[in-house]
């Protein structure tokens, strides 16, 4: 099937839908990156199937674009841009986040200190309304609704395709480790790694309440050797042990992936090796192990909470005391850290709102994965929601959410987002943010 009869077929499922005044989700072929919450009301919602939404359309040499469909996965679209000698400029860590998922929902990874989230590289997007019409959104045509797209979590239309920059890109990356051991060292380390040329990647992993590591990439043609976390070894194990490191590029971007991050140390068996060995293709890698935690959601059942598995972006200003009420109120470790400036004030942030993130467009994502959560006078996952609204960030959508209407429309542009949703959604078919992430438990 070609994208255009794709397209029909798609436009014509959505008429459905709507004559059964259904509200809907998205049934891609891939996994969802979505942390599984037994309560989740989008299991029980009616589909709109976009499986077949997966072709790479073009990849232009001279202007260095992609042009795909949204269904494609990082890990297809970083081997055939590779094949050019090209890559994205952000690839998240997954291997079957979708290009579509990653501008719906927020992502981020170790170019995010230069390039911003994957929609900062999008120049155009091809959509689909809940009325079946097809509209074209970029910088200069529809740009209020080309910029609400992103983090919108498919409440504004389907994403059918997208076109994206891409740089040049060497076969390997060498990587350095550095050890801080305080706060104030490792804000400033951080500040000047960003601030030189010689570095294409940044990211780090707080081990420890007064351990600090920075991970710094470099593209490079020649190794001395190699390094993979696609078997037995555990990335950022490494990371805790070495100071140096070199990967094949297409590894490098991946290295979380077969951990889930470090969701496995929450499932110790998987850490083992001769588990790894005898086990690790059915239940190793982001994808096997997203899997098991939806078909096991009714085991989750039985906890009074799941655990916290969500990325905060605090503003660039409020790194130390993030990270001190952290030590003191959070203390979760490992904790994943990731610079991202962004061009612009995001049009979905409220701008009163924005005001306070500082005018440095910097924010630091911090990710946990995997504290326990049963304290039953505590909820961790509101604790860290409650923070961050104090220090003027913005915790993404993907877990669980505990926002009143009032403070999440103090965080989100309001009246930006009705004013798309009406021209994109005038069936309602697509949910409301709002209602669609925060009414679980
Ligand atoms: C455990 C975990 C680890 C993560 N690690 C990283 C990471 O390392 N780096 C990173 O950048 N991000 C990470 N994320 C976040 C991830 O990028 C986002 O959750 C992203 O939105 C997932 O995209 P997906 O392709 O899986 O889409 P889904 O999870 O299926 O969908 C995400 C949202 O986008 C909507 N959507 C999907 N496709 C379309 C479309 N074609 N049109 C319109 N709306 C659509 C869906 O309705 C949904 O609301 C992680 C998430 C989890 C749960």
């Amino acid at each position: 099937m070609n994208h255009t009869e794709k397209l029909d077929l798609l436009c014509k499922s959505i008429k459905d839908k709507v004559a059964k005044k259904a509200a809907v989700t998205f049934e891609k072929s891939s996994v969802s990156h979505f942390v599984p919450n037994p309560d989740d009301p989008r299991f029980k919602r009616e589909k709109i199937n976009i499986r077949d939404f997966n072709e790479i359309l073009s990849i232009d040499t001279e202007n260095n674009t992609c042009t795909a469909e949204s269904g494609v996965t990082f890990e297809k679209l970083v081997a055939a841009t590779l094949e050019h000698g090209l890559i994205p400029k952000c690839v998240p860590e997954l291997r079957t986040i979708t290009i579509g998922g990653a501008v719906s929902g927020c992502s981020v990874e170790s170019m995010s200190y230069k390039f911003g989230g994957f929609h900062d590289s999008c120049t155009e997007y091809e959509t689909v309304t809940s009325d079946g019409n097809i509209v074209i959104c970029s910088e200069n045509e529809n740009s209020d609704i080309f910029h609400l797209l992103h983090n919108s979590f498919g409440t504004l239309g389907v994403i059918t395709s997208l076109k994206f920059k891409l740089i040049k890109a060497k076969p390997y990356v060498k990587m350095n480790y550095v050890v801080k051991n305080t706060i104030e060292e490792y804000r400033d380390f951080l500040a000047e790694s960003m601030s030189s040329n010689e570095i294409d990647f940044i990211d780090g992993i707080v081990f420890g309440p007064d351990h600090f590591t920075a991970c710094l990439g470099i593209m490079t043609d020649e190794v001395p050797y190699l390094s993979s976390y696609q078997g037995t070894e555990i990335y950022h194990r490494s990371v805790q042990t070495k100071n140096q490191d070199y990967m094949k590029i297409q590894d490098y971007f991946f290295r979380y992936d077969h951990d889930c991050h470090w969701l496995t140390e929450t499932i110790p068996p998987l850490t083992l090796k001769p588990v790894r060995k005898l086990f690790g293709r059915w239940f190793l890698g982001s994808t096997n192990l997203i899997k098991w935690s939806k078909r096991l959601r009714y085991i989750m059942k039985m906890k009074r909470r799941p655990e916290v598995v969500v990325d905060v972006f605090i503003p660039g200003k409020n790194f130390v005391p993030f990270l001190e009420w952290y030590k003191s109120d959070f203390s979760f470790y490992p904790l994943w850290v990731v610079p991202y400036r962004y061009p612009e004030v995001y049009p979905w942030i409220n701008p009163q709102f924005a005001e306070g993130m500082g005018d440095d467009n910097l924010i630091i994502d911090f990710a946990v994965y995997g504290k326990k959560n049963n304290n039953p006078n505590l909820d961790y996952s509101k604790l860290l929601e409650d923070k961050v609204y104090e220090l003027n960030g913005v915790k993404t959508l993907i877990s669980r959410n505990h926002y009143t209407e009032k403070r999440f429309w103090e965080i989100y542009n309001e009246p930006a987002y009705s004013d798309v949703k009406k021209r994109m959604d005038p069936a309602g078919l697509f949910l409301d943010i709002y209602s669609k992430f925060n009414n679980q438990k």
